[in-house]
């Protein structure tokens, strides 16, 4: 008797989890990292001159993008910042004084977030959307101020993320470099990333022939580029503002409502605000002879079923093709 109860009990669980399994079949999936299997970002904090002299012109030569987080009140060189900005490196809020957190009160916290953003907004160009917290510390005033202008922020040390991990927006974890790390530990970081499908943020302070916090060797720094230029196929990196921006927009196309009306599918949702413009995300559409189409756009396909949306546009409409229908008959 109970063994008949076993067999009828795993009969109900495995027809249910084949049912579960064709009702859940989602229209369309997000790819995630941009369509990378794992994405990294460099970060450098403190504004140090040696980024200028070594470690821009070392990622300029190969290509790679990463974020500088500039403390605005001591900053020096404004001209070169400004050429890196141009050059693609993106300028992320520091502070103004890299102040202690909890002494911060809110007419400072408004000093530190707000006057530093306005000036590197304008020194840089850019939108000037991410933080990072002055000794990663955090107080919920402080983040409540980064709220109203940033999208996300880094934060201390903790592990990578995977797509599917639900992040605090204002407390992305990150990973220091030490001077007296070896090269191996860099790399294993990417490896596991890879292995994990997931964002690995680095935080770098000083290099080689700077006086300040924990200065990495260049030869190490240039491993570090290079490593990640051999695994380029496969590893996205980009900087945080950049990574964090497609991962925020993925979680929110993922929530996003989708109402059906006869043939078509429309997906429906709101960009949070702060948001950068201009972002794109790449859709896997699961379904045959589908086309899509934005504004009454059609998108053209990236790859197998695969497009890319621009996240601003608040909406996707999904089509079963008409066309195909009759191809089929012209053939005979
Ligand atoms: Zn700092």
């Amino acid at each position: 008797m109970k063994r008949e109860i076993k067999i009828i009990l795993f009969c109900v669980l495995f027809l249910r989890a084949v049912f579960m399994l064709n009702a859940a079949e989602p229209l369309f999936t997000v790819l995630p990292w941009n369509g990378y299997k794992a994405a990294v970002s460099l970060t450098f904090d403190d504004g140090d001159p040696v980024h200028l002299d070594f470690a821009i012109p070392e990622m300029k030569k190969r290509g790679i993008k990463g974020t500088f987080f500039l403390v605005s009140n001591s900053l020096t060189r404004p001209d070169e910042w400004k050429q890196a900005a141009a050059d693609g490196m993106e300028i992320g809020n520091h502070s103004a004084t890299h102040g202690r957190a909890n002494e911060l009160d809110e007419a400072r916290q408004v000093k530190e977030v707000d006057g530093s953003g306005k000036f590197l907004r304008e020194l840089s160009g850019q939108d000037v959307m991410t933080y990072a917290y002055p000794f990663c510390e955090i107080t919920d005033g402080l983040k409540r101020r980064i709220e109203k202008s940033c999208f996300i922020a880094r934060g201390g040390s903790g592990t990578a993320y995977t797509a599917d991990s639900e992040p605090d927006w204002y407390n992305i974890y990150s990973q220091a470099a030490m001077t007296n790390y070896a090269v191996d530990i860099y790399r294993e970081w990417i490896d596991r990333a890879l292995d994990a499908g997931a964002w690995q943020v680095f935080l770098v302070h000083a290099i080689e022939e700077s006086n300040r916090y924990q200065p990495i060797p260049r030869k190490t720094f240039t491993d570090i580029l290079d490593y990640l230029l051999e695994k380029n196929k496969d590893v996205w990196t980009a900087s945080f503002g950049e990574i964090g921006a497609y991962w925020k927009a993925q979680k929110v196309i993922e929530q996003a409502k989708t109402i059906k009306n006869g043939r078509a599918y429309s997906v429906k949702w709101k960009k949070p605000v702060p948001f950068p413009d201009g972002v794109t995300v790449l859709i896997k559409i699961n379904g045959k002879d589908m086309s899509l189409s934005q504004a009454g756009k059609k998108i053209s396909v990236v790859s197998q079923d695969v497009y890319r949306i621009s996240f601003d546009a608040g909406e996707f409409l999904v089509k079963k093709d008409a066309k195909n229908n009759t191809a089929g008959k012209l053939i005979k």
